[in-house]
């Protein structure tokens, strides 16, 4: 049934809503479709939170609101979606979508299919409102909101659990982690973010499931692994992802390492990293996967290279180029890492090793390098989290806030 929640009750300020998302809403009722803002956004809004994006669903198919829009693009294959564009907003634009329960698993169904283990691989099945409502995953993530009676459509209970402060996923909790396990990510991100419980029969099969996200594709999981670590509540996540081990299902090296400290400071550094990407962010600064995923993989790489220098006998520098080698290799079996990002990677740890060598020119030079500030914050990280550097990210500190002539000073003196 349909629960319908005016503007009185849910308190939605008009100026929060976004403009291109109610014109694009708007315009398909006014067509004679359907439209409503939906999701995130929604939710957000009623916990006073700033949305990400905005989305709008529909039940005109993706090809009949692109007819619609001058300036729409159709893309996704797995999902196809209506991208409209008003100035710098973008509107995703998605047609309603029903359930596979009415689709035989490997039926070689041309708009929706499951395979063996009953994982979606395409979802295409168009439905009502009501159908669309119940197909998304947890009750607070499926209200519907109509720009014009400014009513929240509340098919799943959605509202009181978002007072209740409560995650609960939509059907049986077990077959919707099945159909997709990125959902048991969303959940514990969630839970991390709008500081929500998620709800006991909801949370219960999450460890047993975990395994599953073996199956999702790296590439896939590399974005999520950023929406949970940079989405400022990565100290939060964590603790959540460790909690339901999900961790290891993103990061199973550094939660070996995490497991078997072998005596280094592993989920200080790790607990520092995401502390600072948190603080960062809420200052509004940039962050890069580059720095967090060469902090989370700083002792996998460790201990690789301690282990190639006493076992295979190498030298320092190339231990560490193949320890490097070895465990970004790794890393992007479980969570592909572009190459735009895993070449810093690489550089920061370089750059570990260069910063202990400040004799003559060397320091200017270090200071040249475009990875020069994020090796620098790996530095006092790690110095901060109790490695002993005999004072190296203090010296640094120091040494970037010198004059050129104390800075040749301090490049004499250094050993
Ligand atoms: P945020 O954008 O803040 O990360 P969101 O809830 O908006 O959170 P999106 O990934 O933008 O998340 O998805 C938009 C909406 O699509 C969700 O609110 C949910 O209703 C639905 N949805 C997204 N991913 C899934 C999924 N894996 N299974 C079911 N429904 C989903
Ligand atoms: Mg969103």
């Amino acid at each position: 049934g349909r629960r319908l929640i005016p503007e009185e009750e849910h308190q939605i300020p008009r100026r929060h809503l976004n403009d291109a998302a109610m014109k694009t809403a708007y315009h398909l009722q006014d067509e004679g479709y359907e439209g409503y803002l939906v999701g995130g956004c929604i939710r957000d809004l009623l916990l006073d939170k700033r949305p990400k994006d905005f989305d709008v669903a529909t039940n005109a198919t993706p090809e009949q609101a692109h007819a619609l829009f001058r300036r729409s693009r159709l893309i996704g294959r797995r999902f196809k979606l209506l991208h409209v564009r008003f100035g710098r907003d973008l509107i995703e634009v998605a047609t309603f979508r029903a359930s596979h329960d009415s689709q035989p698993k490997n039926s070689d169904g041309e708009h929706g299919r499951q395979n063996d283990s009953g994982m979606i691989v395409r979802d295409n099945v168009y439905g009502t409102i009501e159908e669309d409502a119940l197909r998304r995953d947890f009750t607070v993530n499926a209200l519907y909101y109509c720009p014009k009676d400014h009513c929240v459509y509340d098919f799943a209970n959605g509202y009181s659990d978002l007072k209740n402060k409560t995650l609960r996923m939509i059907g049986n909790p077990d077959d919707r982690y099945r159909e997709d396990p990125v959902r048991m990510l969303r959940a514990a991100r969630f839970a991390a973010k709008l500081d929500f419980n998620i709800e006991p029969a909801s949370e219960a099969p999450i460890k047993e499931l975990a395994y599953l996200l073996k199956d999702i594709a790296p590439a896939r999981l590399f974005d999520e692994a950023l929406k949970i670590f940079q989405s400022g509540h990565g100290v939060a996540s964590y603790h959540q992802f460790r909690r339901y081990n999900l961790m290891e299902q993103l990061f199973g090296q550094t939660v070996y390492c995490l497991d078997n400290p072998e005596g280094y400071p592993v989920e200080k550094l790790v607990l520092n990293a995401l502390q600072n990407t948190d603080r960062r962010l809420q200052q509004g600064k940039s962050v890069t996967p580059a720095f967090l995923f060469a902090a989370l993989l700083w002792y996998p790489m460790q201990r690789r290279m301690k282990q190639l220098q006493t076992e295979a006998g190498m030298h320092t520098v190339p231990a560490m180029h193949e320890a490097a080698n070895q465990v970004i290799g790794e890393q992007i079996r479980q969570t592909a890492i572009p190459r735009r990002f895993s070449t810093p990677i690489r550089e920061i740890w370089e750059l570990q090793f260069r910063l202990p060598r400040r004799q003559g020119k060397r320091a200017e030079r270090i200071m040249e390098h475009p990875r020069f500030r994020a090796a620098y914050d790996l530095l006092v990280l790690r110095e901060n989290s109790g490695e002993d550097l005999e004072g190296l990210a203090q010296w640094w500190t120091d040494y970037q806030v010198q004059n050129p002539q104390i800075r040749s000073h301090m490049s004499r003196e250094a050993n």
